[in-house]
């Protein structure tokens, strides 16, 4: 095998072969690809040897920190004991079965039984036929339609990107498949106007109800939604939002899906997303945060009220990956979950690092082109604002947040931009120390922004 070292050649290799995810690859190849080679802790190390630090665990998984042996060293064992094997054909083996138990220690009560994936899309292309094949077990077939949020995102698979609310992926590809709806999402800050965040929450829950009751709850299996949103821009919903829609949905007989591929696993300070939101869900989609990232896992929580229909009423589940619970990645999963427990990181982002990351992040917001900042746990978000009190946005073309971005990498620090929304989500195991470096380097970040802004009348 041929080893490419410099970072030209990487480049040039990369630019030849590779065609990126969610990246324009032509623009990419003209720029010049950034390497990244080396991680440990929550910083990582790019091929001219920059430290950078790790401001967005990858993308939003790595909750332990980058190179933790304990998980490496779990991961090899495994390999070396068994290296694969299906949970198809009558047969498991130790480590699945290790962690459906470890699983259902962790999440909420309801959950006592998980079915395994590669990814966070792949789960919820599972609970897309899963919700449907439970109505058809409850004799009432008619319920096939799925409810969800514009700027909610699901994956990039044909069930999960229909499901999420980005028009730029339903373009591409004739999405959205039939039968899915998308409300409103409870963005205070774009669309709240003179509302409080309270009431502002209990009318997007109302619109969101409304929306159901004009298609017929009869009709409609499940409603999905992220507790926080994610690469919708970090939207913290008021406090009053989800418990509006999750008792209307009860009330309606809609089944209540909590994607927690992001806000799972200590992120938001509670071990999952919805027991902070007050909802108690019909399904969980998993993934990232459940291996940190070391190795690829998805996984659907599956509540006793679906479990048990399925279990008495259902013949065979005809679906499944060949790397449905992955002995490798089961490993992962619970040398991960060992660290998060022992190391006592969800009460540690509640008590302790969270609210210190946040007391800072919030005062970003006294900046004259800072419209909010808002975090909860270790995920937050600020965004810019050419008039803080207008809460107006800067054109698209003068691309803020890109420019922002990457100023950000330049400095040191992956953070990333949704629109003009600059957003963080750190390891759980950050410093006080390292929050201070996080905190002044964002600051430098903003003042750079700033400088630019005016250097080109922008404001
Ligand atoms: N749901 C949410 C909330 C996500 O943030 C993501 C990925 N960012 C996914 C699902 C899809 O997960 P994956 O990329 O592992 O398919």
């Amino acid at each position: 095998m041929t080893i490419l070292n410099s970072t030209r050649e990487l480049q040039i290799t990369d630019a030849a072969h590779h065609l990126h995810p969610f990246t324009n690859t032509r623009e990419l190849n003209a720029r010049g690809v950034r390497v990244i080679t080396t991680g440990k802790g929550v910083y990582l190390h790019d091929s001219e040897g920059n430290k950078i630090l790790d401001g967005m665990s990858g993308l939003w998984c790595v909750n332990v920190g980058h190179g933790r042996k304990d998980i490496v060293d779990a991961v090899a064992k495994q390999l070396e004991e068994l290296t694969f094997y299906n949970t198809f054909f009558n047969t498991t083996h130790p480590p699945v079965v290790a962690l459906s138990k470890l699983l259902s220690e962790v999440t909420p009560k309801q959950f006592n039984y998980f079915h395994f994936t590669g990814s966070g899309s792949e789960s919820n292309d599972t609970i897309f036929r899963l919700a449907r094949y439970y109505w058809q077990l409850m004799d009432k077939p008619e319920k096939t339609i799925f409810i969800s949020r514009r700027g909610g995102y699901h994956g990039s698979t044909v069930a999960s990107a229909s499901l999420g609310g980005f028009g730029s992926m339903h373009e591409q590809g004739g999405l959205p498949i039939p039968g899915i709806f998308h409300a409103p999402p409870p963005s205070w800050w774009a669309n709240g106007g003179d509302l409080t965040p309270d009431e502002f929450g209990l009318k997007v829950a109302n619109q969101t109800l409304e929306l159901i009751d004009s298609i017929g709850a009869h009709k409609i299996a499940a409603m999905i939604g992220e507790p926080i949103m994610g690469a919708g821009g970090v939207i913290i919903p008021p406090k009053t939002y989800w418990p509006a829609v999750a008792k209307g949905l009860k009330e309606r007989d809609i089944l209540f899906i909590s994607d927690e591929v992001i806000c799972g696993f200590g992120r938001t300070g509670e071990w999952f997303g919805c027991e902070l939101m007050g909802t108690e869900p019909d399904f969980m989609t998993m993934a990232k945060g459940i291996t940190s990232g070391y190795v690829p896992m998805g996984c659907v929580g599956v509540s006793d009220r679906i479990a048990n229909v399925l279990l008495e009423k259902g013949g065979e589940f005809a679906h499944g990956y060949t790397y449905s619970g992955h002995p490798a990645a089961c490993a992962a999963a619970i040398a991960n979950l060992e660290i998060i427990r022992s190391e006592k990181l969800v009460d540690r982002v509640r008590d302790d690092i969270g609210p210190y990351l946040q007391s800072k992040w919030k005062a970003l917001a006294d900046h004259p082109m800072v419209g909010e900042a808002v975090m909860e746990g270790l995920i937050g978000a600020f965004q810019f604002t050419p008039d803080k009190n207008a809460r107006s946005n800067f054109a698209d073309e003068a691309k803020i947040g890109l420019t922002a971005r990457d100023f950000s990498f330049e400095n040191g620090l992956v953070m990333r931009a949704v629109g003009d929304r600059m957003v963080i989500a750190p390891p759980l195991t950050i410093t006080h120390a390292e929050v201070d470096d996080l905190m002044e380097k964002t600051i430098k970040v903003i003042d750079l922004t700033y400088a630019h802004v005016r250097k080109n009348g922008l404001i």
